[in-house]
């Protein structure tokens, strides 16, 4: 279960949204859904981009490092996978995660940039 590190109240119906997403995802790489458990993932992954815009930064950058971490997981385990005797299978969806995980670290580092180049434009006093 993600919580907001700031208690914040805001968070809440994105966090449920993720933290819904995030138990699919789990659910389903369990089962070897690798397909599913990516496409969840994915989904999480674009709520937290909700959750920053709307309430809470550090909660938002928070979730996404755990759900790159939770991609790199399932990209581990499919690696293992793909390896055996009947590895085949698994070579595809590994890629697809590859391919997620890359496209999805460089929003995170778009987002970055877009948060620096704009400080605070909003809250001037
Ligand atoms: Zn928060």
């Amino acid at each position: 279960m993600l919580l907001c590190p700031k208690g914040g109240f805001n968070c809440k119906s994105h966090l449920t949204e993720i933290n819904r997403l995030y138990k699919d995802s789990q659910n389903y790489q369990q089962n070897k859904d690798y397909q599913f458990s990516v496409q969840a993932l994915e989904r999480a992954f674009e709520e937290t981009f909700e959750l920053q815009k709307s309430t809470c930064i550090n909660c938002a950058n928070v979730f996404q490092a755990e759900i790159i971490d939770s991609f790199k997981n399932i990209e581990d385990e499919l690696y293992k996978m793909s390896g055996g005797l009947f590895g085949r299978r698994y070579i595809r969806s590994k890629n697809v995660v590859t391919k997620t995980l890359l496209r999805l670290t460089r929003k995170l580092e778009e987002s970055k940039y877009a948060n620096i180049n704009i400080p605070n434009r909003n809250t001037g006093t």
